[in-house]
């Protein structure tokens, strides 16, 4: 049987929201062997989100975990750390074997995303387009092997990668039980990287040894929420 891909989306409230949903979640349903694990920043789950949820029909585990206060009133805050520290530690509790992937709600996927991620052995990696000032942030890749970064904000990481740019082996969860994001916005995912990557080697290229763009750092505009609801319906502001 074919590993089964845990997708791990953290999402929140806004305008927006379930238009991102609805899309990602019909990607989702076209790919085999994928569990769906949306957390939703909030301190309980949003039951339209959950019947969307059902609609779809793929397995999926719906949870919430809201950003500690504290962390809002920074001038950045950090991003779905909350929601993605709470999905790693339900895969801890619950699960053996699989990948592991944080894909996020407002990403665009090709699919092939997920034929190459699927046999992740320990932690693979590949290009993400749109992220940044070189609009694609990338591993370098010399003899097949990940020797750098391609990435317009280095910032003296050791891993300067984007959320989607890389999946890892559930196994590794269990063998670094304490990795997890840190609470600091740039640098979530190379505190959880630095934690599992024991060996520079055991990275997998992947991607046509990175050359191809599988997945695309998009964002959407967002409408104001006041927009949605408009305090008197106008039939004819033009006409014709
Ligand atoms: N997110 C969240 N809580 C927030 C802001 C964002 O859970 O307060 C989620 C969001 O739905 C997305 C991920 O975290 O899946 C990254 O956020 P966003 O797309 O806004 O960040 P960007 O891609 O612009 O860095
Ligand atoms: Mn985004």
């Amino acid at each position: 049987s074919i590993p089964v891909i845990y997708f791990v989306t953290p999402t929140y409230a806004r305008s927006v929201q379930m238009a991102e949903l609805t899309r990602l979640g019909q990607t989702l349903s076209s790919v085999p062997s994928l569990h769906w694990i949306l957390v939703e920043d909030a301190p309980r789950c949003n039951p339209a989100v959950g019947q969307l949820l059902r609609r779809l029909a793929i397995p999926f585990t719906h949870l919430a975990s809201a950003m500690p206060s504290a962390y809002k009133k920074l001038k950045i805050p950090p991003r779905g750390v909350s929601n993605r520290r709470a999905a790693l530690q339900w895969i801890r509790s619950n699960i053996k074997q699989g990948v592991l992937y944080f894909g996020d709600d407002d990403n665009s996927y090709d699919l092939r995303l997920f034929d190459e991620i699927r046999d992740t052995r320990n932690i693979s990696m590949f290009p993400v387009g749109l992220v940044g000032e070189y609009a694609v942030s990338a591993p370098v890749v010399h003899d097949g092997k990940v020797v750098g970064f391609y990435d317009s904000w280095p910032a003296r990481r050791r891993f300067a990668v984007d959320m989607a740019g890389f999946a890892v082996n559930i196994k590794l969860l269990h063998q670094f039980p304490n990795a997890t994001f840190i609470y600091k916005a740039g640098f979530e995912e190379d505190s959880f990287l630095q934690e599992i990557v024991t060996d520079a080697n055991f990275i997998e290229a992947k991607a046509a040894n990175c050359t191809q763009i599988l997945v695309w750092h998009t964002r959407t505009v967002q409408v104001p929420m006041a927009m949605l609801q408009p305090p008197t319906l106008r039939i004819a502001d033009t006409s014709i």
